[in-house]
């Protein structure tokens, strides 16, 4: 049989890809190698606690609900409540006025640079200003335009004046945020503290909107893997086929056809491919490709990303106490971002990094491996975790009495990589949760550790493997990359999902930076009204 529109991955944009062109009337198949759908949004339920397996809250960004919306699904959320804290200071953010407590905040650790702060706190106010712009009203993607007179004429079009000349300050503020926050200060601890929580060289209009970002985090009831399973529900209504356990190996553009792992061909219309993107040009053996001008593109493609690497990856810590949910909530929200010491990553940690494991890497020795686990202790804690408490957000989320924890940093992937190659990976990845509970009992929750009754982790490796995403990026590509093999410019996000191969669209996270979720719904909505539109003109 041949699909109208075929989709490879059944994460955020793969579904939302399948959702829409299945609601427009086409036949879709999905295919996912995995047993689940959602990808990098999951939940999992292990002895009555329920936890995130990815993302720990959504950003609507004027996208994700109203995407629920235009399909009529039906999910009850809850706000994500942040609080952010330096050692034994937490504050929460729930309205913009808190920015002044965070200056407050940053000012009583480091009253030496308050005069800086104080410029950097304004600089934020004014990304958020660009940001409410921005996001400030539901993307007229999921409108009905024809119909919606209302949004048109009182939404849209007062909007789009503000909207290009927020875009035009927002591109140009796009330096690393270190290197951003130089022009405030020259206080280091200070810069890590603000930037450390972000992926490295984040773009500087990026990492500062998270301010408003922490105010937009909604949770949905039952947990984040509620809404691929309530996406699943509405394909598996229109009829779209979903082949999980189905992981896609190759790809013949010219004869229109995919072979999974196991051999099985299916043939397509249109191709949407909505994983990872060296995948797919691992997957298409270009010599079969007959048009030169077309196969000297998808060449050129290919060895454009083949060197480019993902971005930042997570190492998470899942606990599950036997402390009362209260014991959390008297502390902070339910998602919460906490550095342990003010004293900050400082600017040579990653390069301390790459030297040891340099060395592992070529001549690993008991004294180079205990050299990074030193490494990892210093860098957990003098990092930012992202903690996430489920059970603050929904009290069905544990079991009464008890309270299950997300604990996660920023990791690198590579260190991961080498020490399992040397069969050092289970060792490492009980050093990494030691180092964690270690800095947790020690700052924000001193007894934790003999409350603990379950724990156990998920690496940057183990999310390689899950997702197929390269380096076990969470975002798509590495704001390090010298030149982004993506699109980067809100204007031209359109062109995001072409590929050199007229029939075959791309979506997700690898196509726009920066990403995340709602931009993987974003493209997935994209890359199927092209396809729509390609297929309206067939008939
Ligand atoms: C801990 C964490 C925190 C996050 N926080 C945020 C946040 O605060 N804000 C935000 O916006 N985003 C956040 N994200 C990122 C966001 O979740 C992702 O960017 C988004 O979900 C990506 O969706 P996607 O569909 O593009 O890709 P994925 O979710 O990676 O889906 C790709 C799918 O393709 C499948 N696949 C891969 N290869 C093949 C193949 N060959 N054949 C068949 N199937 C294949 C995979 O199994 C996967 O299901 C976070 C992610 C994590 C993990």
């Amino acid at each position: 049989m041949e699909y109208d529109v075929m989709i490879v991955g059944g994460g955020m944009a793969g579904l939302t890809a399948g959702a829409f062109a299945a609601d427009a009337g086409y036949s879709v198949l999905i295919c996912e190698k995995e047993n689940q759908l959602g990808g990098l949004i999951n939940s999992f339920d292990k002895n009555g606690f329920t936890f995130d397996s990815g993302i720990r809250a959504i950003e609507d960004s004027g996208i994700v609900f109203p995407m629920l919306s235009s399909l009529g699904i039906e999910i009850e959320f809850v706000k994500s409540q942040v609080s952010v804290g330096i050692e034994d200071r937490i504050i929460g953010i729930t309205s913009e006025e808190n920015l002044k407590d965070y200056f407050e905040l940053l000012a009583s650790f480091y009253p030496e640079s308050s005069e800086d702060i104080k410029r950097i706190t304004d600089n934020i106010k004014t990304v958020m200003k660009y940001m409410k712009v921005l996001y400030g009203i539901e993307n007229p993607i999921f409108k009905d335009l024809k119909h919606d007179r209302n949004y048109l004429f009182k939404v849209l079009l007062p909007w789009l004046g503000k909207f290009f000349f927020a875009i035009d300050k927002i591109n140009r503020m796009n330096a690393p945020v270190e290197k951003h926050l130089k022009m405030f200060t020259g206080n280091q601890s200070l810069i890590d503290i603000i930037s450390q929580h972000f992926f490295k060289e984040t773009p500087a209009f990026f990492a500062l909107s998270y301010f408003s970002l922490y105010l937009d985090y909604s949770y949905p009831l039952g947990g984040t893997g509620m809404i691929p399973r309530k996406m699943e529900e509405f394909c598996a209504n229109r009829k779209v086929e979903i082949a999980k356990n189905t992981k896609i190996a190759a790809l013949d553009p010219d004869h229109h056809s995919v072979t999974d792992e196991q051999g099985k061909v299916y043939f397509y219309k249109k191709l949407i491919w909505a994983a990872d993107q060296k995948t797919m040009y691992q997957c298409i053996d270009t010599d079969k490709i007959l048009d030169q001008k077309i196969k000297q593109k998808t060449i050129a493609r290919k060895n454009e990303i083949k060197e480019k690497i993902g971005g930042d990856s997570v190492f998470t810590l899942y606990l599950s106490v036997d402390l009362a949910p209260s014991y959390f909530s008297e502390i902070s929200h339910g998602h919460f971002f906490y550095t342990p010491l003010r004293i900050g990553l400082g600017e040579k940690i990653y390069s301390d990094l790459n030297q040891l494991l340099s060395v592992q890497s070529k001549t690993p020795t008991k004294k180079s491996q205990e050299q990074i686990k030193i490494w990892i202790s210093k860098y957990i804690n003098y990092t930012t975790f992202e903690i996430s408490i489920p059970v603050l957000k929904d009290k069905n989320l544990a079991p009464a009495g008890k309270t299950g924890l997300i604990v996660s940093v920023l990791f690198d992937y590579s260190l991961i990589k080498i020490l399992d190659e040397q069969g050092l990976y289970n060792e490492i990845k009980i050093h990494i949760e030691d180092c964690l509970i270690d800095a947790l009992s020690k700052s924000v929750y001193p007894g934790i550790r003999s409350a603990i009754m379950d724990r156990f982790s998920y690496s940057p490796l183990s999310i390689a493997k899950k997702t197929g995403n390269s380096e076990g990026a969470i975002t798509g590509w590495a704001f390090t990359n010298k030149g982004m093999p993506a699109v980067n410019k809100m204007q031209n996000i359109s062109k995001s999902v072409l590929t050199p191969l007229s029939n075959i669209f791309q979506a997700g996270q690898w196509t726009y930076s920066p990403s995340g979720l709602p931009i993987a719904i974003l493209t997935g909505k994209l890359a199927a009204n092209k396809v729509i539109s390609q297929l309206k003109k067939r008939k």
